[in-house]
């Protein structure tokens, strides 16, 4: 069925990097003769999924929609897939990004610009816009992103569909090519709120091989799809329905607050006084991590090598100035300047004070309140091409995902409305490792 649709909408929607047609059905034929000898079937069993294009497969092209990865076959599984094919998942293919996740509109990709399926001429989000739109199209109804400052979250609010940034630790990062390592979190993405905790169900968990995911018991998110929000604790913090937040926007808000007062629950006002800081303080840390992370692609070890080397300096340069994007290169620049010795206690180290401040912002919060609520991005999906000539316009589009990632929190964006014919998110931020109660809140709907 997903390969059809596929075939369908494919051309329009430029979601998918790498089909992966042949595994799929030789999968499904072993999945058929699972179901005639056995008893016990895993959670997904038989279900389609598309995997974003960072997170390694074994023998599946794996390119970070980097030019400098286009021939890199990893020769293992992301700890994610290895949950993926033990719950009898059938993995579709590799789905588009901004390169190595950088981005907020997909457009970065070195290969292909996905388009939105609500409305063709506008971006899908970034940096998991190819898994969203996937979602969105009808071409997979799971799908894995990665979140590092909203990746996850910002698409499914212009797609119209459910993303969910896990706690940070909830979830493995081996196998996640890495862009800021403490930041960075796989995700999914599908169309409804239950769909999206029997695929965390998955995913969740203690690994061995990542020392950054939490020893923390993985609850039964199915059970806490109860419907009953009675008594329910709402903050809606007013940086995030001030200023840039479009008034439509701000509506729609407003009025999913309204059905959750129906339902039993309360919502007061509250500030994070530090949010102001989050763009500078996010685009400081995450381009310091990356530039360090990204150090490894030097053309020895993965993917492309540049073809007219003089020598081994030379090569490592021409492979990195050919091989990387314009969105990459300046990540790196500004990380290595911040990084810099003469300059690391004024940027990198004040940064991450600045990150203690918005962690306790949060906290702060979370003491009287059991959500945070409030929009997912400041104005529906904007149009192909209208804001990559600016970079600072399009990192501003994050300024309500970013500080959720910085305080380690978990946040989900569901739909709640339409502006224009253009479908608008809901973003619901939970206290640590309390994915459950976002699952609640976000059923409330459905
Ligand atoms: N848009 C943000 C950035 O460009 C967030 C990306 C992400 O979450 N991976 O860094």
């Amino acid at each position: 069925e997903s390969f059809k649709r596929i075939a369908e909408v494919e051309d329009k929607v430029q979601a998918f990097l790498t089909l992966d047609e042949e595994n799929a059905r030789r999968k499904a034929k072993e999945l058929d003769e699972k179901l005639a000898t056995e008893k016990e079937f895993g959670l997904l069993f038989g279900m389609p999924i598309g995997i974003k294009d960072n997170i390694v497969t074994k023998g599946l092209r794996t390119t970070c929609a980097s030019k400098i990865l286009y021939n890199f076959d990893p020769i293992y599984d992301a700890t994610v897939m290895q949950r993926l094919h033990e719950a009898d998942a059938i993995t579709i293919g590799k789905l588009n990004m901004d390169e190595f996740a950088m981005g907020s509109s997909t457009e970065n990709s070195g290969f292909q610009i996905t388009r939105n399926p609500w409305d063709l001429e506008r971006v899908p989000g970034g940096s998991s816009g190819g898994s969203a739109a996937a979602v969105a199209a009808g071409e997979v109804p799971f799908a894995l992103g990665s979140d590092t400052g909203g990746s996850i979250r910002q698409p499914a609010a212009f797609c119209g569909v459910v993303g969910l940034k896990p706690t940070y630790g909830r979830v493995s990062r081996f196998g996640l090519v890495a862009f800021a390592s403490s930041l960075d979190q796989i995700g999914p993405i599908t169309r409804t709120v239950e769909d999206n905790a029997y695929l965390l169900q998955v995913i969740a968990g203690l690994d061995p091989m990542d020392s950054t995911s939490a020893n923390v018991e993985v609850p039964d998110y199915i059970s806490a799809l109860t419907g009953d929000i009675k008594g329910l604790k709402i903050a809606v913090p007013k940086e995030y329905l001030g200023e840039g937040v479009s008034e439509e926007v701000r509506q729609s808000v407003l009025d999913a607050l309204k059905v959750l007062e129906k339902l039993g629950a309360t919502w007061e006002e509250v500030s994070l006084p530090h949010s102001k800081y989050a763009l500078a303080t996010y685009y400081l840390l995450a381009s310091s991590e990356a530039s360090a992370n990204l150090a490894r692609f030097d053309g020895v070890r993965y993917g492309y090598r540049t073809e007219n080397a003089e020598n081994l300096i030379d090569m490592y340069k021409k492979t990195r100035s050919e091989g990387f994007g314009n969105e990459v290169k300046r990540r790196i620049m500004l990380g290595t300047f911040a990084l810099s010795s003469g300059y690391y206690d004024a940027y990198y180290k004040k940064a991450q004070k600045v990150r203690t401040l918005i962690k306790q912002d949060f906290e702060k919060v979370f003491e009287k309140y059991d959500v945070i609520i409030g929009p997912t991005t400041p104005t529906p999906a904007f149009k192909i091409g209208e804001k990559t000539s600016d970079p600072l316009t399009m990192y501003a589009n994050d300024i309500l995902t970013i500080p959720v990632n910085l305080a380690g929190v978990p946040g989900i964006s569901i739909p709640c409305g339409f502006v224009n014919g253009l479908p608008v998110g809901l973003q619901i931020i939970g206290k640590h490792f309390d994915e459950s109660t976002i699952y609640r809140v976000a059923h409330a709907f459905e």
